[in-house]
């Protein structure tokens, strides 16, 4: 064989991931070889600041309606990601929306690990996974917690997913915004180590949803906020009128709940007593887009 010849690249089939993997085995044992979770989801809380910012992540979709606040958001989330992951990756792989059949790049997960590649040497390989239907998110037809949840989960998140196999071998870093029973993440490392020959996967999410007041074996699991510098991620208060920047404001009417502040003045007015005369006069959303 001359040595200029090489292999014919073989396309092969994508392969649909539920009749592909052993949702039993999936449940006894976990493929990804390190995870973490950078903080704490907790549904409908008033208080949870670290809550209302994942939300705040995950709503600024498109991206390019939400700049700069999502891409401040983005390194944010993605100095905690390489502080706890370490930057020795070949692959940084997300999981795919639930409104998603691929990965669109303008959403907020699409930026985040855009940011974490460009921090580290790692790369994203492109239209790895896909689905064929969109559904509805996970926590509208599923148990969250309870001893068959992890099942559930497994084959709802594998029902029409595929993997367009390609050996890449080397670590991928595996993000996903939200945990519940660690499903999604399972199903995609078990399929890169499968049908992709990647070798460790460090799975990272930003947060979990939290269970039973806490006592969900999780531990205290709280964000560290304290690089959270830009004025527009800040915590304000909001109340049925405006929002506020002082907690304790007299303006305050009721329970005022927490919320970051560029949501806060997209939803609201900023309170005449603690909020106007620290605003800028033009909102964020009236500046440019293309910082
Ligand atoms: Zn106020």
């Amino acid at each position: 064989m001359p040595s200029w010849y090489r292999m014919p690249v073989m396309n092969k089939p994508p392969i649909p991931l539920h009749n592909a993997i052993d949702i039993a085995a999936l449940c006894r044992m976990d493929p990804c070889d390190e995870s973490a979770v950078l903080g704490s989801f907790w549904l409908k809380s008033r208080k949870s600041f670290e809550s209302k910012l994942v939300k705040a992540f995950k709503s600024c979709n498109p991206v390019g309606a939400y700049r700069p606040h999502i891409s401040l958001l983005c390194q944010f989330y993605s100095e905690l990601i390489i502080a706890r992951a370490g930057t020795e990756f070949d692959w940084v792989v997300r999981v795919l929306g639930s409104q998603e059949m691929r990965a669109e790049p303008d959403r907020p997960q699409s930026a985040l690990i855009d940011m974490v590649c460009a921090r580290t040497s790692a790369v994203s390989p492109s239209e790895m996974f896909y689905r064929i239907g969109v559904r509805p998110p996970m926590r509208s037809v599923a148990r969250l917690a309870g001893p068959d949840a992890l099942k559930a989960r497994l084959q709802y998140a594998a029902q029409d997913l595929f993997i367009r196999p390609k050996q890449i071998g080397g670590r991928a870093l595996l993000i996903d915004d939200i945990a519940n029973t660690g499903a999604s993440m399972r199903i995609y490392a078990f399929a890169l180590k499968e049908f992709a020959g990647v070798d460790r996967v460090f799975a990272i999410n930003l947060a979990a949803t939290r269970f039973l007041a806490g006592k969900d074996g999780r531990g205290l699991l709280k964000l560290d906020t304290g690089s959270l510098a830009a004025e527009s991620l800040a915590e304000v208060w909001v109340d049925d009128r405006a929002f506020h920047i002082d907690q304790n404001c007299p303006a305050i009417t009721g329970k005022a709940a927490s919320e970051v502040r560029f949501v806060a003045e997209r939803n609201h007015h900023p309170c005449p007593t603690c909020a106007v005369q620290k605003s800028s006069k033009r909102r964020w959303w009236q500046f440019g887009r293309t910082i």
